[in-house]
């Protein structure tokens, strides 16, 4: 079979992708886009369980990149669902005719760097296979799901899903007897949305996770006319406030404000949109382990005021990790849900699951019968969709190796030994600590930059200095160190237990934890500098 070669090929169609290929079109660059779907949306092509949706404000998830599209494409909810997500991505692709550079079915099972040519050579199944000068991953950071190793997993009759894999065909939920694994952002999506719809709802939960109200509401068109009017202020404060969002921290400092004040103002933190309690909180809650201890107390309390029985109440309230140490869920009507008759609280850290049967799960303490079982047990996160591509760089060295302790980036977007590989939304930049969009922008139009100046400096190849690297990991590990997640069970540190050398105590440092400004303001200096952390030749 032919080998095709492009000038720069993209790895994804999802909200990386579809931004990437649009900036390298403009230019007139010879590129085109590698999707493994049969269809673009990435994240939102795929997760189409119950509940799926947004937990940034949908004005501030859509790009930014055209003022048209801004004024065409109405939110209909401040939290909008994947569906809508869905048909957004769709809408931006055809508005801007991005699905002629698109292929799909088109998964790279491995990558080889040929040192000779200067190129990247692709292999695809069936014996496909490309050559590329460039190629620039959007392969995200959530888009490898992990099962559970329990006994058993295929023995059972009834549907199960992953919810990442959630099938397209609306699943029966009524009358269904439902077993929910895991409580992380999407299980809580799940939980809250399936409670009522279904005859009986068991939750089996290893550890609770803090989660606070996404407290979601529909958008008017007097209200769409009012953002539209403001998207050049909103995208502005996104841009300077650390996690990509409209929220920005309150300094009045934690230890200035009496306890009464601080309750007061996280009474109104917790009523509002979003991440509102984290990204608007004060920033010592997130550093001082007693700040953090008295918030934690505070969220406590909410649960216990909205949970009718205190036995079930307190096992939904972590005791191995403060508020915000982990990737915060929200929530709509979940603890509510465990005040249904039909909804029952299955404590794993008591009564482990012991195997998956013909028809449910066995727990130390007894068989649970289900009709249907959803795995919400995330995904081995960041570094996995670079794992199971198989990259080799010079002289063959298998990134999977070079990044089997964590990886190791040159600004989150580059990593040495590998030329000409650029990462949008890669381990140690901001796509998977901020508001995703808003943190891909800057990665594309960076690597955009980068690639126009190479190509027209008729540059062949360009590496990450390994110095520049190691000066990196410093900057990326001081950060994190500073914060109290350092030391969090979840995937902002590479914690899964279902994926080997990711288990509890070996923790990697898999985002930049130092906030959208400073991480733009680093990018920006490299490029006004003419690159001294890459060599080019
Ligand atoms: P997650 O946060 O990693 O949660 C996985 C859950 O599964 C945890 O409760 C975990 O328990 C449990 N689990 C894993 N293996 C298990 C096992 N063998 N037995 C029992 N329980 C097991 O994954 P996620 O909920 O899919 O969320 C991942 C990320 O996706 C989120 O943090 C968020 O960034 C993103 N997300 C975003 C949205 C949104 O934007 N609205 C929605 C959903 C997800 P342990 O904690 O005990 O390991």
């Amino acid at each position: 079979m032919e080998t095709r070669h492009h000038d720069v090929i993209v790895l994804g169609a999802g909200v990386s992708g579809i931004y990437q290929i649009k900036r390298l079109a403009d230019l007139g660059i010879d590129a085109i886009v590698l999707e493994a779907d049969e269809d673009l949306g990435g994240t939102w092509y795929r997760n189409r369980y119950p509940g799926a949706r947004f937990d940034s404000e949908s004005y501030t998830y859509g790009y930014s990149f055209s003022k048209e599209l801004l004024n065409e494409w109405h939110w209909k909810e401040r939290f909008s669902s994947q569906p809508e997500n869905l048909r957004y991505l769709n809408y931006v692709a055809d508005k801007f005719d991005l699905r002629r550079h698109m292929r799909f079915d088109s998964r790279v099972e491995s990558m080889t760097w040929h040192e000779d040519e200067r190129r990247w050579h692709l292999e695809l199944p069936h014996g496909e296979s490309y050559t590329a000068r460039f190629v620039v991953t959007g392969v995200g950071v959530l888009s490898v799901p992990t099962l559970p190793r329990y006994p058993g997993i295929d023995d059972f009759a009834g549907d199960s899903f992953h919810t990442y894999w959630w099938p397209k065909d609306p699943v029966p939920l009524r009358g269904r007897r439902v077993g929910v694994i895991g409580t992380g952002a999407t299980g809580i999506q799940v939980i809250g949305d399936i409670a009522e719809k279904v005859d009986v709802l068991s939750v089996f939960q290893r550890r609770p996770n803090w989660t606070t109200p996404l407290n979601n509401s529909l958008i008017s068109e007097q209200e769409m006319a009012e953002i539209r009017a403001r998207y050049d202020e909103i995208f502005a404060n996104c841009a300077l406030s650390p996690g990509g969002f409209e929220h920005v921290p309150d300094r009045r400092g934690f230890w200035n404000l009496s306890k009464e004040q601080r309750i007061a103002f996280w009474d109104e933190l917790y009523d509002k949109p979003g991440f509102a309690i984290l990204a608007a909180n004060f920033p010592e809650v997130f550093l001082d382990e007693t700040a953090n201890r008295e918030m934690s107390e505070y969220v406590a309390g909410r649960i216990r005021g909205r949970v009718d029985d205190p036995r079930v109440a307190e096992k939904l309230i972590p005791r191995d990790h403060g508020f915000g140490m982990q990737r915060l869920p929200l929530e709509t009507r979940y603890f509510e849900a465990y005040n249904r008759d039909n909804v029952h609280l299955v404590d794993l850290s008591a009564t482990p699951i012991e195997r998956i049967t013909r028809s449910g799960i066995q727990t130390t303490a007894g068989h649970h019968d289900l009709d249907l079982i959803v795995y919400a047990t995330g995904f081995d996160a960041i570094t996995g969709a670079f794992d199971r591509m198989k990259i080799r760089g010079v002289d063959g060295r298998f990134l999977g190796d070079k990044w089997r302790d964590g990886p190791s980036t040159c600004l989150g977007i580059m990593t040495h030994g590998f030329p000409n590989l650029l990462m949008v939304a890669g381990p140690q930049s901001v796509s998977g600590s901020t508001n995703f969009p808003r943190a891909i922008e800057g990665g594309v139009d960076w690597v955009t930059g980068l690639l126009e100046h190479a190509l027209e400096c008729g540059h062949r190849r360009i590496e990450a200095q390994a110095e520049a690297e190691r000066e990196w990991l410093e900057e990326v590990v001081r950060v994190q160190e500073r914060l109290l997640l350092r030391r969090s069970k979840g995937w902002f540190t590479g914690y899964n237990a279902n994926v080997d050398g990711h288990q509890q105590g070996q923790i990697r440092y898999q985002a930049y934890f130092g906030g959208a400004p400073r991480y733009k303001a680093f990018l920006e200096q490299e490029a006004a500098d003419g690159y001294p952390r890459f060599d080019l030749s």
